[in-house]
C-alpha cells in the first residue's frame, strides 16, 4: 500500500484529506507543523506529501526545501488562491503539483493519482538509454548522468528532460511540455514549465545562465540541442 504524508496544521482539512485518501486505497500519516513533517518523512519515507504552504511556524516552502535536502519524493502542494508567487516558488523548489483552496478533496486524490502515476510511468516509462552528447537518461533506472556525474532529479524533471531527449532538436511549446509531464488535464500553468527547466538547468548545466543542453526558443519554448 503506498504511503502518503499529509502536512497540514487545520484539522478539519487535514481529516477530510486523509478521509479521502484512505478511501482511494492509501496509507496516510497526518503531521501538523514542518518540523514533525520532516521528522516524519525521515521514519515513514512516503511514496508522496501533500504538503500545505501555510503551516505555522517553519513554513511549507521551507518544508519543501528540508524535503528536497533529503529526497525527491513526489510532492502536491496545497495553496491559498492568490498565492501565486508562493506557488511559483514551490516548484522552483522543486514540487511536482499543486491543488489550490478550496478545492475538492475528489481533485487532490485525482492529482495525487496523476502525480504517483507519473512517477511510476518514469521509472517503467521504457527499456531504453537515451544518449545526446554527454547527456545520458537511463528510463529503467530513472537516472540521469551529464558529462559522466549522476544527477538527481525529481519525477517531474525526469520526464521533461526525458520528453526533450527523446526528440533532440524539436521545439516544444510549454503546453506540450505540461502534457509530457502531467498526462492529464491539468490547470495549464506554463509558467510551471519555466520553474522545472530553471531548476534542471541548475543539476544539469555547467553554467546555467549560458545553457548549452536545454536551450529557449523564444516566443515559443524550449528544444534539447541536438548534438
Ligand atoms: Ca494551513
Amino acid at each position: 500500500m503506498r504511503k502518503i504524508l499529509v502536512v497540514e496544521d487545520e484539522g478539519k482539512i487535514a481529516r477530510l484529506v486523509r478521509d479521502y485518501l484512505e478511501h482511494a486505497g492509501f496509507e496516510v500519516v497526518v503531521a501538523g507543523d514542518g518540523e514533525v513533517a520532516l521528522a516524519e518523512a525521515r521514519r515513514s519515507r512516503p511514496d508522496l506529501v501533500v504538503l500545505d504552504l501555510g503551516l505555522p511556524g517553519r513554513d511549507g516552502l521551507d518544508v519543501a526545501r528540508g524535503l528536497r535536502r533529503v529526497s525527491n519524493v513526489p510532492i502536491v502542494m496545497l495553496t491559498a488562491r492568490g498565492d501565486e508567487t508562493d506557488r511559483i516558488v514551490g516548484l522552483e523548489l522543486g514540487a511536482d503539483d499543486y491543488v489550490v483552496k478550496p478545492f475538492s478533496p475528489k481533485e487532490l486524490v485525482a492529482r495525487v493519482r496523476a502525480v504517483l502515476r507519473r512517477t511510476e510511468a518514469a521509472s517503467s516509462g521504457g527499456t531504453e538509454v537515451l544518449r545526446v552528447a554527454d547527456v545520458e537518461v537511463d528510463l529503467p533506472r530513472m537516472r540521469v548522468v551529464v558529462g559522466g556525474r549522476p544527477v538527481e532529479l525529481t519525477p517531474t524533471e525526469f520526464q521533461l528532460l526525458a520528453a526533450m531527449v527523446r526528440e533532440p532538436g524539436r521545439v516544444f511549446t510549454r503546453g506540450q511540455l505540461l502534457d509530457a509531464v502531467h498526462g492529464v488535464a491539468f490547470e495549464s500553468y506554463e509558467r510551471a514549465v519555466d520553474a522545472h527547466v530553471k531548476n534542471l538547468r541548475k543539476k544539469i548545466e555547467p553554467t546555467p545562465g549560458h545553457p548549452r543542453y536545454l536551450l529557449t526558443v523564444h516566443g515559443v519554448g524550449y528544444r534539447f540541442a541536438d548534438a
